[in-house]
C-alpha cells in the first residue's frame, strides 16, 4: 500500500464559515486539488488564500482524470477531491475516481463537512431515523411519476435534491403520487441569507411556494416523510390485486405466500382472502 493519499473534502454549501479548519489545511498542503469546476472552486480558494494547482474532474472526463491523478499518487504525491459544493459523490462527481484510486492501492481518506440533505434532515422537524436519499428526480414528467409511484409505500423519510425551476412539478408530482396529506418539508438556501423550511402536507407546502415567488428560488431539498408501517394485517386495494392474479394460475396456498411475499401482507390474511374468493 503506497502511503500517498487522495482526500475527499466536504467544501461550504453556502455559509463559507463552514468550512472546516482540517479541509482548509488539506486543500493548501496536498500537491493538486481535482475540483469538479476550477471557476467555481477559484472563488472558495482565494476566499481562503490558498494556492494549490488545481485540474478539473467532472462527469465528462473523470475516466481520463482518473490516470493523471494515479500517476501524481504513484510519485508519492498527496492529492484532493472537492465538488462545487458539499460533499464529492453525493449527487456529485467522483464515485468513479474514488473507486479507481482504492482499486489502485492508494488511500482514500474522507474530510467531512457539509451535506445538503443531512443538513436538511437535522432541522426539518421530519422523521429523521431511518431515511434513503433518492438524488435528483427524474426531470421528464412521466419519468417523475414512476420514479415517485416506486417510492409511494417506502416507510422511510425520502430525501430528494431538487433545482428551483422544477420545485413546482415536483410537489405537484407529490400531491398526486404520495397525496395531499403526507406530510413533506423543503430546505431552501440552507446556510444563506434566504434560508428557510416550509413544513405541512404536501398540498400546504405546494400552495405556499406556489402563492410566492420567493420560495422558487434558490437550492432546494425536498422531504416527504414515509408510509405508515404496514403490520400486514390488513387487505389493501394492491394486495387483493396481486392475490386475484396469482389466483388464477396458482393454487390458494402458493398463491397466498407468493402473495405476502410481493406485498408484505400477512400470508394467514391473503390464505383466508383467497378460500373466501374461490367459496364465492
Ligand atoms: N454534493 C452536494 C451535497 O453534499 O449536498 C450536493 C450537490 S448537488 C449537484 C446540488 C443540489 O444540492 C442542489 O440542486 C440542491 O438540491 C442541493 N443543495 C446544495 N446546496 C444547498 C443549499 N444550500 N440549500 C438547499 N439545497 C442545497
Amino acid at each position: 500500500m503506497s502511503e500517498s493519499v487522495l482526500y475527499v473534502v466536504a467544501t461550504p454549501i453556502g455559509n463559507l464559515e463552514d468550512m472546516t479548519p482540517r479541509a482548509q489545511r488539506i486543500l493548501e498542503s496536498v500537491a493538486l486539488i481535482a475540483a469538479e469546476d476550477t471557476r467555481h472552486s477559484g472563488r472558495l480558494l482565494a476566499h481562503f488564500s490558498i494556492k494549490t494547482p488545481m485540474i478539473a474532474v467532472h462527469d465528462h472526463n473523470e475516466r481520463q482524470q482518473q490516470q493523471k491523478i494515479i500517476e501524481i499518487l504513484a510519485k508519492g504525491d498527496d492529492v484532493a477531491l472537492i465538488s462545487d459544493a458539499g460533499t464529492p459523490l453525493i449527487s456529485d462527481p467522483g464515485f468513479i475516481l474514488v473507486r479507481e484510486v482504492r482499486e489502485a492501492g492508494f488511500r482514500v481518506v474522507p474530510v467531512p463537512g457539509c451535506c445538503a440533505m443531512i443538513t436538511a434532515l437535522s432541522a426539518a422537524g421530519i422523521p429523521s431515523d431511518r431515511f434513503a436519499f433518492e438524488g435528483f428526480p427524474p426531470a421528464k414528467p412521466q419519468q417523475r411519476l414512476n420514479c415517485f409511484s416506486g417510492l409511494a409505500q417506502e416507510s422511510r423519510t425520502l430525501l430528494f435534491y431538487e433545482s428551483p425551476h422544477r420545485i413546482i412539478d415536483s410537489l405537484k408530482a407529490v400531491v398526486e403520487v404520495f397525496g395531499a396529506e403526507r406530510p413533506v418539508a423543503i430546505a431552501r438556501e440552507l446556510t444563506k441569507t434566504f434560508e428557510t423550511f416550509l413544513n405541512g402536507s404536501a398540498a400546504e407546502v405546494l400552495e405556499k411556494v406556489e402563492s410566492d415567488p420567493n420560495q422558487r428560488k434558490g437550492e432546494f431539498v425536498l422531504m416527504i416523510q414515509g408510509a405508515p408501517e404496514k403490520d400486514g394485517s390488513a387487505l389493501d386495494a394492491r394486495a387483493e390485486e396481486v392475490l386475484d392474479i396469482l389466483l388464477e394460475e396458482l393454487s390458494v396456498k402458493q398463491a397466498s405466500a407468493l402473495a405476502a411475499k410481493i406485498t408484505g401482507v400477512k400470508k394467514k390474511v391473503l390464505y383466508q382472502a383467497a378460500l373466501d374468493r374461490k367459496q364465492d
